[in-house]
C-alpha cells in the first residue's frame, strides 16, 4: 500500500464540469483547468466547446472507454515527470458512469498524488431534491440494456431498503419505469429527475404506477435525460435467519399450494396488496 503520494510526481486532478448549466461549474475548477498542462477529456470536441466557452485554451487529449488503458499509459508518463493533468468527462463527475477509473486506480498505485474538483453530479442533484431517504442509497448506474439482464437485475433489488438510483436514456425511460412497477409493486414510490439544472427541469414523483401514466401522458415524458430513484423496499418480514424476499416467500410456498392461496399467505405476512402478489406468483410459477 502506499498512501503517501510522490512528491516529485505531478496531480491529477479529478474535475467535475456541469450537467446542463454551465454556471455550475467552480471558480477552482476553472483555475485547475486554466493552470494544468494538459486536459485529458472523455470526448475533446465536446469538452472543447466548454473550454472555450471559460477562455480555456490547454491542449487536450481524449480518454474514453476505447482507448483508457494506452492513453494512461502516456498520462501518467507525463505525470510522473511532474506535469499537472486535469480529468474531465462529458458532463458532471468523471467516474461517476464515465471514463477514468483505469487512470485513478493506476495513478494511486503508482503514487502519484490524485486530488478531486468536486461539482455536479447528476445522481446526487437528483437525490437532493427528491424528497426519498438519502440515509443509505444504493447508485447501480445504467440497467442493463437486454430486457431479460433488466428485469434480473431489477428483481435481484427488489428487497434492499436503501433508495434505488439508476441513469437511465430518454428512449429507454418508459420501458424501465414500467418495468419497476412490474417487478417492485404499483405501490413503490420512484422520483424521475429529468433535464437537471436545464430549462426544462422536471420531477416525476409518486407510486410506480402514477409515474408511468405521468411520463405516458407527457409529450416530452421521454426527451432529455433522466435519473431514476426508487424508494426502497418497506418489507418488514424478517426471522432469525435474516431476510426473506417476497420472491422467495411465494418460491417457497408456490412448490406447496396453489397461486391463489400462495397469493393470501404472503398478503397476510406482508401486507402487501394480494392482486400484485397473485400476477407475481403467476409470473413466478412460470418461469
Ligand atoms: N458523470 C455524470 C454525472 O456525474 O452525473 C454521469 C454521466 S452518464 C454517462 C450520463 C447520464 O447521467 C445520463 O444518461 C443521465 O441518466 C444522467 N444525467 C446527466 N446529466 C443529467 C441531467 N442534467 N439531468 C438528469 N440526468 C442527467
Amino acid at each position: 500500500m502506499k498512501s503517501d503520494p510522490d512528491a516529485r510526481t505531478g496531480t491529477l486532478y479529478i474535475v467535475a464540469t456541469p450537467i446542463g448549466n454551465l454556471e455550475d461549474l467552480s471558480p477552482r475548477a476553472s483555475s485547475v483547468l486554466a493552470a494544468v498542462s494538459v486536459i485529458a477529456a472523455e470526448d475533446t470536441r465536446h469538452s472543447g466547446r466548454l473550454l472555450n466557452h471559460l477562455g480555456i485554451h490547454q491542449p487536450m487529449v481524449a480518454l474514453h472507454d476505447h482507448n483508457e488503458r494506452d492513453r494512461a499509459a502516456q498520462i501518467l508518463d507525463r505525470l510522473e515527470a511532474g506535469e499537472d493533468v486535469a480529468l474531465i468527462s462529458d458532463a458532471g463527475t468523471p467516474l461517476i458512469s464515465d471514463p477514468g477509473y483505469v487512470l485513478v486506480r493506476q495513478a494511486r498505485e503508482r503514487g502519484v498524488r490524485v486530488s478531486p474538483i468536486p461539482g455536479a453530479c447528476a445522481l446526487v442533484a437528483a437525490l437532493s431534491a427528491a424528497g426519498l431517504p438519502t440515509d443509505r442509497f444504493l447508485f447501480a448506474g445504467f440497467l442493463p440494456s437486454k430486457r431479460g439482464a433488466r428485469r434480473a437485475e431489477l428483481e435481484s433489488l427488489v428487497s434492499e431498503r436503501a433508495t434505488l438510483v439508476f441513469y437511465e436514456s430518454p428512449h429507454r425511460i418508459q420501458e424501465t419505469v414500467t418495468e419497476i412497477q412490474q417487478v417492485m409493486g404499483a405501490e413503490r414510490e420512484v422520483v424521475l429527475g429529468r433535464e437537471l439544472t436545464k430549462t426544462f427541469e422536471t420531477f416525476y414523483a409518486g407510486r410506480a404506477d402514477e409515474v408511468c401514466d405521468a411520463i405516458n401522458a407527457d409529450p416530452n415524458g421521454t426527451r432529455g435525460e433522466f435519473v431514476v430513484m426508487v424508494g426502497g423496499s418497506r418489507e418488514t418480514n424478517q426471522d432469525d435467519a435474516g431476510e426473506v424476499s417476497t420472491d422467495k416467500l411465494l418460491g417457497l410456498l408456490l412448490a406447496e399450494l396453489p397461486v391463489k392461496k400462495v397469493a393470501k399467505i404472503v398478503a397476510e405476512l406482508t401486507g402487501r396488496p394480494k392482486n400484485e402478489l397473485y400476477q407475481r406468483a403467476l409470473s413466478l410459477k412460470a418461469e
